[in-house]
């Protein structure tokens, strides 16, 4: 499918709104309601669309959430998911709280080879700050399983916090010296009303001057096909990577090859603008294949060339959703 000039091959899907954790930078600071069972896209309306945009020339699909595990029968999902045969790779992005060695091994067993995780510090009492729960152990448990069962890479999701977890970035990163980990680092985004203040936002450039300062060397690595908006580097001598991704510094939209299948079943052509399309009354009205394809290609022609949100931006009101409701 092709956006522009961009070809698109990339569907992340968010196959739930819930989630296990509260990330203050992911969930609103305000109560919030979660979407009805009923509003949620059940399973097969999940892999119809995915099958029909798979038709279209999407390759690659990435489950999120929420937290994609605390959703039942996730697994047969998975196995009917990854029987698609066009489909070239899928990966799931989770908090890993959720997963042992047993389930672990289910997902390679189902060809699933990459996981990204989510880890923003190294501190037990800071993790149980930052996430609400006091599951670090569960998470690194899940981390170094993966590890030994041969997930490679094996990535990591850290989002630096000012005056939380700023202090952990150089400790952070030499996790890729011992452990041939991709540590990405992703500039928190303003979305809808956390808890996290303006102020509190650190940007790229400063975590990679902290590194640099730190390790002295700080050499950029050639992207491959799997690397999405991350900008690659390594400390020398380290069996990992460490990444950036700059969604506020420096925006990636030119490159965006992602369209978006949200749990209550629109599609949105980005993340950071409110521009969604419905797919799933459509389909649960009995749209034929080709209508539905008709929606999933209306919904790319609206793909914008840039997301609009930048460092200045207002992050109490920013024009969209909170995390968990979109997918990220
Ligand atoms: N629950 C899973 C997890 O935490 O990995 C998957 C969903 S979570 C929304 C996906 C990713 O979004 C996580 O890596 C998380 O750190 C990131 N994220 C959530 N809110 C964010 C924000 N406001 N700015 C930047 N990244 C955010
Ligand atoms: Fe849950 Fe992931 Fe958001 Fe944390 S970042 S609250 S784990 S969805």
């Amino acid at each position: 499918m092709i956006a522009g000039n961009r070809t698109i091959n990339y569907l992340r899907i968010s196959v739930t709104d819930r989630c296990n954790f509260r990330c203050r930078y992911c969930v609103p600071s305000t109560p919030f309601t979660v979407i009805e069972h009923e509003k949620i896209a059940r399973y097969e309306e999940i892999l119809r669309i995915a099958r029909l945009a798979c038709d279209l020339g999407i390759t690659k699909i990435r489950i999120t959430g929420g937290e994609p595990f605390v959703r039942k029968n996730i697994f047969s999902f998975l196995e009917q998911l990854c029987a698609i045969e066009r489909l070239k790779d899928i990966s799931i992005t989770t908090n890993g709280s959720l997963l042992n060695r047993e389930k672990i091994e289910r997902l390679i067993a189902l060809g699933i080879k990459r996981l990204n995780f989510s880890l923003d510090t190294l501190d037990p009492v800071k993790f149980g700050q930052i996430t609400g729960r006091d599951r670090f152990h569960q998470v690194w448990d899940a981390i170094m399983t993966s590890h030994e069962l041969g997930i490679n890479p094996v990535k990591i999701n850290a989002v630096i916090l000012r005056g939380i977890n700023d202090d952990e970035i150089e400790t952070i990163a030499a996790l890729t010296l011992k452990y041939p980990f991709h540590i990405r680092f992703i500039e928190y985004m303003p979305m809808g009303d956390s808890a996290v203040e303006k102020q509190q936002q650190v940007l790229s450039e400063e975590i990679k001057e902290r590194i640099e300062s730190r390790f002295q060397t700080l050499k950029a690595v050639i992207k491959d096909s799997n690397d999405g908006p991350a900008k690659k580097f390594r400390i020398e001598g380290a069996k990992g990577i460490v990444g950036f991704i700059t969604p506020i510094s420096s925006h990636f939209c030119s490159e965006c090859n992602r369209l978006r299948l949200t749990s209550r079943g629109t599609l949105r052509p980005c993340l950071l603008n409110n521009y969604e399309k419905d797919i799933i009354n459509p389909l649960r009205n009995g749209a034929s294949d080709d209508e539905l394809k008709d929606i999933i290609l209306s919904v790319l022609s609206k793909k914008p060339s840039f997301h609009g949100l930048t460092d200045s931006s207002s992050i109490k009101g920013a024009p969209i959703s909170h995390m968990t409701s979109i997918g990220g």
